[in-house]
């Protein structure tokens, strides 16, 4: 009898743990379920808003929140390959936003916004919003309109390990940089290395590969995505660590949806102090930078 009951505690037990295995499974994927099932199991503390309005309704009336991201920037977003998940912290920063809206993380399309499109992607409403490794500015903001910031970056420089020519942004002039058009990074070294003729790719990862088989001296970009390159090939590449800019992340989004912006402030505002920026940081960009940097402050301009 005694036996008995503990064989069937036993597998009633075991039968708790497979249930919460599906449900963590499922999260893993872009499925969908319910919002209180799918917050436990990304340990997230936000909770859907009581009410919405403009915009931010008509998003949820919907039944998605497209989101413009990088597919190729390891920690901030990165498409996995097999599963086809986007990850990274500005893909948590918008699973977020989705739990704000909807309840559950898993009501965000993720559409691929490279560096020289974004703001092109929110004019013509392809996108919702643009988490994006996204430096807010005034050139910027004569277009489209950021939430934020959520995130602090700086530009460095990326070379190859062996390379030691290389070690602060003047260093730089009559070298092979490559960075991409239409970024911060372009304009800054155009700024700080007068004359200098940087070659631009769609995408940092190219980049990267560029440095690695000699194609460029450097590749030049924000702090935390040349980490994250670093992160996939330790042995090849590495970071000067000499940052010379300030980047505030931004969250892109149409110019004049005061709204949503303020929608999407109030939430970063929230998971400033809840815990869970310091979760999704921990999750994605902070396995390979364990020190996350300061939070900023929201700029409700
Ligand atoms: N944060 C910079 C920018 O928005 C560089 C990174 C990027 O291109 O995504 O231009």
């Amino acid at each position: 009898m005694r036996t008995t009951r503990m064989a069937v505690v036993a597998a009633v037990s075991a039968l708790a743990l497979a249930v919460v295995g599906c449900g963590s499974t499922k999260d893993l994927d872009s499925g969908s379920g319910s919002g209180t099932q799918q917050n436990n199991s990304t340990g997230y503390q936000l909770k859907a808003a009581t009410s919405l309005s403009g915009s931010v309704q008509a998003i949820k009336d919907k039944g998605k929140l497209v989101v413009g991201t990088k597919f190729d920037q390891p920690g901030f977003g990165l498409q996995n390959p097999t599963t086809q998940k986007v990850e990274g912290f500005d893909a948590e920063i918008a699973r977020l936003i989705s739990i704000k809206i909807f309840g559950s993380p898993d009501k965000v399309e993720f559409k691929e916004a490279k560096t020289a499109v974004r703001e092109q992607v929110i004019q013509n409403g392809e996108v919702d919003l643009v988490v994006a490794t996204y430096t807010i500015n005034d050139a910027r903001k004569q277009k489209i309109d950021f939430a934020g910031p959520y995130f602090q970056a700086g530009q460095d420089i990326l070379v190859r390990k062996d390379n030691s020519t290389i070690a602060s942004v003047t260093d730089l002039a009559g070298k092979k940089v490559c960075t991409q058009q239409n970024s911060t990074s372009l304009k800054n070294l155009q700024d700080k290395v007068p004359g200098l003729k940087a070659q631009t790719l769609d995408s940092y990862a190219l980049c990267a590969e560029g440095v690695k088989d000699g194609t460029y001296d450097a590749l030049s970009t924000d702090n935390v995505i040349l980490l994250g390159l670093v992160s996939k090939s330790p042995d090849e590449l590495k970071v000067v660590n000499k940052p010379f800019t300030t980047e505030p992340y931004g969250i892109g989004l149409k110019k004049g949806d005061t709204a949503l912006r303020s929608f999407v402030n109030d939430a970063l505002d929230e998971v400033f102090t809840n815990g869970d920026w310091d979760k999704a940081w921990a999750k994605t960009a902070g396995q390979f930078l364990p020190q996350a940097p300061a939070k900023p402050s929201v700029d409700r301009y």
